[in-house]
């Protein structure tokens, strides 16, 4: 509960109607939250891994019993189609399945030095911030607590001002599954005064990240002043790479997903198509068909693949972007939600569309020359995050995918997260890597120990 007076209010995009009021959190919230979750600090570390394991089985398991109301929750709050929420609670659960799992996996090592034992134990840091934004609200945020908790730390978690809805729901269903008091605490509020203070409060250890790298940034010069440390999941600007040789029908169908996907606000979404030359015609064919067949409508109704955006700011930003040599623009509902089309345009490197992150439903579609062009082009970008290579030669999908610069790639295959594997970007996409064993590591420190066998 929030000591502040002011409210926010939270609003569909699909309607543009307010769905929920609630009160906006501030800097003696957070320092009241933060010092929930360090007095519940010492208990949590000593609970046994076996009974840790237990209690985030049970969070998967509450998770998975309202997965119905938290994906229509999501849904009604992000405008994300409906069968898209249904995913996202599904990976929700399946994180904390995989994180109650990893607990008693997770240890140190005993290295052999001269005259005596030198081992290593693995610690928690204490008490972590986590600040996440509003284009996957609860998956990304699971993301962190998953490790974070399973690790022996508690959490403040800040969700995004547009989208605190299913982070306030989860928090309840971890008390219901039995997490103690102040372990996991939820603070709606703005990111310059909520998340600053965070940042700077001197019983934070780490801020756990995801967001545009501007703020990221800012989240890395705060965190010097107490040596915090950071996991930062930043913007992307990935390549969806087509070479000549690939199945051109398959590359094409899988297209619009990789982009349009969330209508755009996707971190990983291969946002420049770059297709070689020699196919571009045929493939620009494809492309605009497949992109036509993109479902954009209703997120309650079956078979949507496109809802609106999350809000009439972002839809303005993602205009700014959609000017240019237009290939396809699609259709959007008529009446109210911030809907913005489909969007192909046929773009050079250098042209803004492709230097940004549009964060909408805009995709530039670039030609390249053979192999070498193609590899320099998708690395000429700041970011580092995802990308995708359409080719039937495996030995070149090896050497392209060895060659491009990004933490994340895929071949012939639009995935970019599973649970059992790492993710994370390279570049100005951030550092640290999220998921699989790999974010037990960013939640933890190495502890070193050597014991003397001299008497
Ligand atoms: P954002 O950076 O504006 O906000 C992210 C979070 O940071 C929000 O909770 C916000 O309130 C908070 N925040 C804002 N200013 C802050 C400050 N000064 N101090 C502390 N916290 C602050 O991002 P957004 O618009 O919510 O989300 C879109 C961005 O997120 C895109 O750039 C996208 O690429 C990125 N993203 C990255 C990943 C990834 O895993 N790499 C995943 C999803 C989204």
């Amino acid at each position: 509960m929030s000591r502040a007076t002011a409210t926010l209010e939270v609003i569909n995009p699909a309607t543009e109607k307010p769905i929920a009021h609630l009160e906006r959190a501030g800097v003696e919230d957070t320092d009241r939250a933060v010092a929930a979750a360090r007095a519940a600090y010492p208990a949590w570390r000593a609970v046994k891994p076996a009974d840790r394991a237990r209690l985030l089985r049970r969070v998967a398991a509450l998770v998975e019993e309202h997965g119905e109301e938290l994906a229509r929750l999501e849904t009604a709050n992000v405008g994300k189609p409906l069968g898209d929420s249904r995913w996202e609670m599904g990976m929700v659960a399946d994180v904390f399945h995989f994180y109650a799992g990893a607990i008693d996996k997770h240890y140190g090592e005993t290295i052999p030095v001269a005259g005596g034992v030198d081992m290593t134990f693995r610690e928690p840091l204490g008490v972590v911030g986590l600040i996440v934004p509003w284009n996957f609200p609860l998956m990304l945020a699971s993301w962190k607590l998953g490790p974070a908790l399973a690790c022996g730390n508690t959490v403040v978690l800040k969700p995004a001002e547009l989208t605190p809805l299913t982070a306030l729901r989860f928090a309840e269903l971890a008390l219901e599954a039995g997490l103690p008091l102040g372990v996991v605490n939820v603070l709606v509020g703005p990111g310059s005064v909520v998340g600053e203070r965070l940042i700077a409060h001197p019983d934070v250890a780490k801020i756990g990240f995801t967001g545009s790298t501007e703020v990221g940034r800012r989240v890395m010069e705060g965190a010097a002043q107490t040596i915090k440390r950071v996991t930062l999941e930043l913007g992307g600007k990935s390549a969806n790479l087509i070479f000549a040789d690939a199945d051109l029908e398959r590359a094409a169908a899988a297209a619009p997903s990789a982009v349009f996907g969330n209508a755009g606000q996707d971190c990983c979404a291969r946002s420049r198509i770059l297709v070689e030359r020699s196919v571009y015609e045929r493939f620009a064919g494809l492309l605009t068909d497949a992109t036509r067949k993109f479902r954009v409508g209703d997120p309650e109704a079956d078979g949507t693949d496109m809802g609106p955006l999350v809000s009439a700011g972002q839809r303005a930003k993602v205009a700014s972007y959609a000017e240019g040599k237009a290939m396809f623009k699609g259709d959007v509902p008529a009446g109210p939600g911030f809907w913005f089309p489909c969007t192909l345009v046929e773009a050079s490197n250098s042209d803004r569309v492709a230097r940004e992150e549009v964060f909408g439903p805009v995709a530039a579609v670039i030609p390249f020359e053979d192999e070498a062009d193609a590899v320099r082009i998708a690395n000429d970008t700041r970011y580092g995050l995802s990308g995708s290579i359409w080719t039937r030669d495996g030995a070149r999908a090896m050497r392209v995918a060895r060659g491009i610069e990004s933490g994340v790639l895929s071949i012939n295959s639009n995935s970019s997260v599973r649970v059992v594997a790492p993710f994370g970007g390279v570049k100005q996409s951030g550092f640290g890597r999220e998921l699989g064993m790999h974010a037990m590591d960013g939640y933890s420190d190495v502890k070193n120990v050597f014991m003397s066998t001299e008497s």
